[in-house]
């Protein structure tokens, strides 16, 4: 399958300041004042894309499980006065439903969802008609073919603006990274669907933000499109994720030292 690669809201992104597209912001909207002081400090820098989930589905009960509902609208507080685009995980069709009415520019499927086609087309289903564009994490377990079903079916619901997002795989061997890249994979996906956006998740690969940096180098090395970089204003309270979270400040040194090849493969 060949993705159209023009005029698609990630081929107008990816041109518009050229690479690497730069999603960040915090792994849960926790409190209204805390979604507005990150967004405040991104707007700053150089952020395409403000995510922040609202619906947080964690692999143990009795975790933090996301704020719901109210936390849209403080996504569409920062959308129109700081005037950046937002993103946030969906998970089922309500969530689907409730994120358009709201205007969320993008909408991400998470690795927990993505393993499960009923869940991916219960979704897709639910974006018939609808002009958003979608990212598609891979699913927790290295399986290629999972990862294309769900970008398939998504894209079978006439959402052509499609991305994938390379989050790593959970092992049940304990590596550096919390997540285990598969480098190859997503660039398998990419020689097979031309035109394809890849984003890499640096933050859920390595679980802890010393890996941050050369996860994200590594990604751009091999021709990724764009680095998605959790960020909170004081990661060592956040509410999920603390270990793996920078602060905006560490963001800006990041994403200054980072260096894009702009050649492609
Ligand atoms: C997240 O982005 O916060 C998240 C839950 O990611 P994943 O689905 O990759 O675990
Ligand atoms: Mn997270």
């Amino acid at each position: 399958m060949k993705f159209n690669t023009k005029d698609t809201y990630f081929s107008d992104l990816l041109s518009e300041r050229g690479k690497p597209l730069v999603i960040a912001g915090p792994c849960s909207a926790e409190s209204e004042a805390q979604v507005m002081q990150t967004a405040e400090a991104l707007q700053q820098q150089h952020v395409h894309l403000f995510r922040a989930g609202i619906w947080k589905p964690r692999s143990r009960p009795n975790s933090f499980e996301g704020i719901g509902l109210e936390g849209l609208q403080w996504l569409g507080r920062v959308k129109r006065e700081l005037g950046l685009r937002v993103t946030t995980e969906v998970a089922n069709t309500r969530h689907v439903e409730e994120a358009l009415k709201q205007g969320i520019d993008v909408l991400w499927i998470g690795a927990r969802t993505t393993v499960n086609p009923f869940a991916v087309q219960e979704i897709a289903d639910a974006l018939q008609g609808a002009k958003v564009p979608v990212m598609v994490k891979n699913p927790v377990n290295p399986d290629l073919a999972l990862w294309i079903g769900s970008i398939e079916r998504i894209y079978n619901s006439g959402i052509t603006d499609v991305a994938a997002i390379h989050r790593g795989f959970s092992s049940y061997q304990k590596t550096k990274y919390r997540n285990a890249p598969v480098w190859q994979i997503p660039i398998e996906l990419k020689a097979q669907y031309q035109g394809l956006p890849v984003i890499v998740d640096p933050s859920h690969i390595a679980g802890n933000r010393d890996l941050i940096f050369p996860v994200s180098q590594k990604a751009l090395d091999l021709g990724y499109d764009g680095v998605m970089i959790e960020t909170h204003p004081t990661p060592e309270f956040a509410l999920s994720d603390a270990e793996q979270q920078v602060t905006p400040a560490r963001l800006a040194e990041i994403l200054s030292n980072l260096q894009v090849r702009k050649t492609n493969y």
